[in-house]
């Protein structure tokens, strides 16, 4: 130690200060690298459960109403009116439609996807 610091000109003092300071610099390095590690990894598991869950839904009607009520509608092809046994709700406003009325039903070529319909005045929006 003593040979070093004489060469370095440096007291015994300055090189174990110096020493330690290059020691502590190095472990906080290794340790924010680590950290930074961990919260990709946390994000891209983040993102895979995201996607994973989003490929697995079979209809999400409640986002497409917030975001522009006819995102999500490109499956169906075309509307099929009828007369209701049973009440229904629509896609677009959200009302309840009462058994009896006229409703417009979403006709689509995916089988797990729910019904999706529209009321006689949301009909004319498309
Ligand atoms: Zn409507």
């Amino acid at each position: 130690m003593k040979e070093e610091a004489e060469r370095r000109r440096l007291s015994v003092s300055h090189l174990i200060r110096s020493i330690l300071e290059d020691t502590f610099q190095l472990v906080d390095d290794v340790v924010s690298d680590f950290d930074k590690v961990v919260s990709d990894s946390m994000d891209l598991a983040r993102n895979v459960r995201r996607n994973a869950a989003k490929l697995a839904a079979p209809s999400p009607p409640a986002q497409d109403i917030a975001s522009g009520w006819d995102q999500g509608l490109s499956d169906i092809y075309g509307w099929s009116e009828l007369v209701l046994q049973r009440g229904a709700q629509c896609r677009r406003c959200t009302a309840q439609i009462e058994r009896g009325s006229t409703a417009f039903l979403g006709l689509t070529d995916k089988t797990r996807r729910g019904r999706v319909w529209l009321c006689a005045s949301c009909i004319q929006a498309l």
